[in-house]
């Protein structure tokens, strides 16, 4: 018998009615023979409800106590969810991160996971039972709860994936695959049937959102095959695998950063070092003797702030996004799209070009009509 791993992304819980829809379609693939363990996100607008109340609190960086806090949006899907799947006369059970367990490093907000034990599972699936786990979340050597940064129910899934062996990881969400731009941004973007892991990796890095990078990377390294696809009904997805890689190119993107500048002192590479041990990405766009030009995700503002001001050093910050251009081809492509973003009109705070992409920040209100003039090269 074969392990399917089901990963269901906000959208598809949002509701009791939609998780009624979900139970279904995760009893017709047990139904085809199959052993079935699904991983839930938490119910759409969940988590960033949990994270909104947490954050009235000081200090609230990544602690422990807001781990605890944002992680139970995840709790309340599973349990519904089994619930849902109890109704249809099928033994669903719910299990949390540490009753797994799932073991993380103890970087709070941001942990990795290092290690998922698979025999409880495997006990109840061997039973016929249906384990639905709560996303997102595992617990530290110290037994506290950890989450694994936004987006990371798709890591929790892909972990699963490899811990039982599974024939195949489905990531369902609210769009039937990969595109070659946000579909909701360009409406002419095109579904890519067959992505390689390195070039899905590239693309998720980027923004796509479809996959969490982190899963992304995991699903490469213990070959994890994945598809996405849609819970709302569609007969396409995106099939992610060994592929051999093709020639293809995608404009993806991050909306929520932040960008900053500011004179720098002797403290800088301090707080850097002190920022990243925090697991928080600060790309240093632009590094001049005295001045740094930088982007962090607006998350991470607050964190980011105060360990410059800790050390005399106060950015200043602008909502922008991240436009990139991803492509698996020739150079001179790349170097085409650069000059094509150079001779257009938009006010690109940056631009840069690195081995299979190049990538420019902007102000965010110019993002979709700069990402449709970038898709409008892509065909
Ligand atoms: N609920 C978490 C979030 O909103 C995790 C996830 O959905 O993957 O980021
Ligand atoms: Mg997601």
């Amino acid at each position: 018998m074969s392990i399917i791993i089901q990963k269901y992304g906000g959208t598809s819980v949002g509701s009791i009615e939609r998780m009624r829809h979900v139970a279904e379609l995760v009893i017709s693939e047990k139904k085809q023979g199959n052993q079935v363990v699904v991983v839930v996100s938490a119910m759409v607008g969940v988590t960033n409800a949990l994270a909104k109340q947490a954050s009235e609190f000081h200090p609230t960086h990544n602690s422990m106590a807001r781990d605890f806090v944002i992680s139970s949006g995840e709790n309340i899907s599973s349990g519904l969810l089994a619930l849902a799947i109890q109704e249809r006369g099928v033994e669903g059970v719910p299990l949390s991160g540490w009753q797994v367990p799932i073991i993380t490093t103890p970087i709070h907000g941001k942990a990795s996971i290092q290690q998922t034990d698979p025999v409880r599972l495997s006990m109840l699936l061997a039973q016929g039972s249906i384990p639905v786990i709560s996303g997102f979340q595992g617990v530290s050597e110290a037994g506290m709860i950890t989450t694994l940064g936004r987006g990371g129910s798709d890591t929790s899934a892909v972990a699963l994936a490899a811990a039982l062996n599974a024939e195949r990881c489905d990531i369902y969400t609210d769009i039937d695959g990969v595109y070659t731009a946000d579909p909701r941004l360009v409406s002419e973007a095109k579904l890519i049937q067959n992505l390689s892991y390195d070039f899905a990796i590239l693309m998720a890095h980027q923004g796509a959102k479809v996959v969490h990078p982190a899963a992304m990377e995991m699903a490469k390294s213990a070959r994890v095959p994945i598809r996405v696809l849609s819970s709302f009904g569609s007969d396409c997805f995106t099939s992610i695998g060994a592929a051999d890689d093709f020639d293809v190119c995608a404009v993806s993107h991050i909306e929520n950063l932040a960008v900053f500048s500011t004179q720098v002192n002797n403290g800088f590479s301090e707080a850097l070092e002190t920022i990243k041990r925090n697991n928080v990405v600060v790309d240093v766009i632009d590094l001049k003797a005295d001045r740094v030009v930088g982007c962090v995700l607006e998350e991470d503002i607050a964190f980011v702030s105060e360990e410059l001001n800790a050390r005399k050093i106060f950015p200043k910050w602008q909502k922008a996004a991240k436009v990139s251009w991803v492509d698996s081809g020739a150079e001179s492509r790349a170097q085409r799209i650069l000059n094509l973003i150079s001779d257009g009109d938009f006010p690109i705070l940056n631009l840069w070009k690195c081995p299979g992409r190049v990538s420019a920040t902007i102000p965010r209100d110019h993002l979709r009509s700069f990402v449709s003039y970038l898709h409008q090269y892509i065909f």
